[in-house]
């Protein structure tokens, strides 16, 4: 299969990649990582006439901490993210959320921010970064803004990003003390995407008592969101197993099910149950004592 006809510029700068916008207005589309953008032009469902390629602004790719806040930029790859040791030892969730996606080749070229640009619903980054509570910093033709999470992903396939804005960076505050994070798929057989995915961030107290809870949830609904059924059941409590499994039958409160012919929506709510108590419990055992 084979796109339509396309100009392809490879900007240098994102200021050149703003004016570029600014310039072609609809008849242009960002690429990144090209991994959920190519297939989409080569099944004509994407016909841009102008492609602008921010794969190659070096000054866009970095995972670096800088006063308790962490902060990832747009065309940091999946695998970047994977092998970090910087977010290995303070949000492991993240490179072990990156494991989860597509395959070697994927990994190498996608980026954090074509897939959270791109929400789609079965993408497992939205989860992880609901989980920690992390801001979009969008870069538009007026400056910068930011988003917070809960308001980026806004329908399917759609977020809160303006025509004319780029996707700059990813941010959140650094995890501190006690930390609890795990995420689990439920992987669809053929594509490897997420039937569910949960992403949890636990934040304890000396005791063992729930001092923060983050929970997303992907795969589940027609945009990742917020389970915050659970995190409400978890705060101020002490984990054990019968809390845990309380809260985790909150996983699918108040949202619309996604149903396909491989899960329908009630064995969807089913798994986001599971996959919650799961990932709940791995979380909690990987706090220590
Ligand atoms: C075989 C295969 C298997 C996959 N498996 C998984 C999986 O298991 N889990 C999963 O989560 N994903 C999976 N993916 C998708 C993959 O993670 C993509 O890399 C990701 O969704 C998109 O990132 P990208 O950098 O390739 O973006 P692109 O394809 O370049 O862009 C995607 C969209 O986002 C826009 N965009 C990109 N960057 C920005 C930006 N900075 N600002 C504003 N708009 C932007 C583009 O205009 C386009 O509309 C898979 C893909 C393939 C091909």
């Amino acid at each position: 299969m084979i796109p339509a006809n396309f100009d392809y510029i490879a900007a240098k700068s994102l200021d050149e990649a703003l004016s570029l916008l600014a310039k072609h207005k609809d008849d242009a589309k960002i690429l990144a990582g090209g991994h959920s953008l190519l297939p989409a032009m080569k099944l004509r469902l994407s016909q841009p006439k102008v492609l602008i390629d921010i794969g190659r602004i070096k000054d866009l790719s970095y995972i670096r901490e800088a006063g308790g806040q962490i902060q990832i930029g747009a065309t940091t790859t999946h695998f970047q993210i994977e092998t970090s040791d910087l977010l290995r030892h303070a949000c492991p969730l993240l490179p072990e959320t990156a494991t989860h996606l597509g395959d070697m080749q994927v990994r190498n070229k996608g980026t954090i921010g074509g897939s959270l640009a791109h929400s789609d619903p079965a993408a497992d980054w939205p989860a992880a970064v609901i989980a920690v509570g992390a801001e979009i910093v969008a870069a538009g033709p007026r400056g910068e803004r930011t988003i917070k999470i809960d308001d980026f992903f806004t329908e399917l396939f759609t977020t809160a990003l303006k025509p004319g804005e780029v996707l700059k960076e990813i941010r959140f505050a650094a995890p501190k003390g006690r930390v609890g994070q795990s995420y689990v798929k439920f992987r669809h057989p053929a594509s490897g995407f997420a039937v569910v995915g949960i992403a949890v961030n636990l934040g304890l107290d000396g005791s063992g008592k729930c001092q923060s809870a983050g929970v997303g949830v992907t795969g589940v609904a027609p945009k990742a969101y917020r389970a915050s059924g659970v995190e409400n059941a978890l705060k101020g409590k002490t984990l054990d197993a019968k809390t845990l499994a309380a809260a985790a039958a909150h996983a699918a409160d108040g949202v619309d099910l996604n149903s396909d012919l491989f899960a329908t929506g009630e064995y969807r709510k089913h798994l986001a149950e599971v996959y919650t108590r799961r990932a709940l419990e791995q979380a909690v055992a990987r706090a220590g004592k």
